[in-house]
């Protein structure tokens, strides 16, 4: 099993995706709906040769295999989606709709980042011949992105699930947490850290 960045065994692993927030939008997205009417085989088809799985410092990690504009989606998720509230694993991902998502290769080794160049987001999606819609995972591009560039997100733990980070941007928050939760994640260490750190022993 490869060791992956910025994971302990103890953390509870939930990426927190900020999903949601280009849900209304889809029908903007037309780069979305192309991808999703290739089809799943085609969208893994094409993410075989957009990205590769690679060496980091500290595990395995995804790079592009070419240039993305800003906004392009890089590929769909695949993976198992899993209906149990219970569910934990170090790549799972919220879908917001009470279920997670367990992904695949490559884009489960998608690393955090403080300043990502790349997010999650999910789409209700009809296939030709379904009645329903499926909900789906897509990487997009935050900005351009170079040949040969490491892909992130930011995984947005919440203060319960952070873990130190590592990731070495300018603005690192030195944990894996969603900005939101950092006075939450304060008040979490108060209480476990020594009171009176000036003493010596
Ligand atoms: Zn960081």
């Amino acid at each position: 099993m490869p060791t992956r960045c910025d994971l302990d065994e103890d953390a509870t692993i939930r990426l927190r995706t900020r999903a949601g927030r280009r849900h209304s939008r889809l029908n903007q997205h037309t780069e979305v709906g192309k991808v999703a009417a290739g089809g799943k085989h085609a969208a893994r088809r094409g993410h075989d040769k957009s990205v590769r799985v690679g060496p980091t410092r500290l595990g395995k990690g995804v790079f592009a295999r070419r240039r993305y504009p800003a906004e392009a989606v890089i590929g769909e998720i695949e993976g198992r989606i899993i209906d149990d509230p219970h569910y934990g694993s170090d790549y799972c991902m919220n879908i917001d709709d009470g279920r997670v998502l367990e992904p695949a290769a490559p884009f489960r080794y998608v690393n955090h980042s403080c300043e990502p160049n790349c997010e999650f987001d999910f789409f209700d999606l009809r296939d030709t011949g379904q009645t329903e819609p499926e909900r789906r995972v897509f990487l997009i591009a935050l900005r351009e992105i170079k040949p040969g560039e490491e892909l992130t997100i930011d995984y947005n733990w919440s203060a319960a699930a952070a873990i130190p980070c590592r990731c070495h941007a300018p603005s690192c928050r030195g944990w894996i947490v969603n900005p939101d939760e950092l006075d939450a994640l304060r008040a979490r260490l108060a209480n476990t850290l020594p009171k009176d750190t000036g003493q010596t022993a």
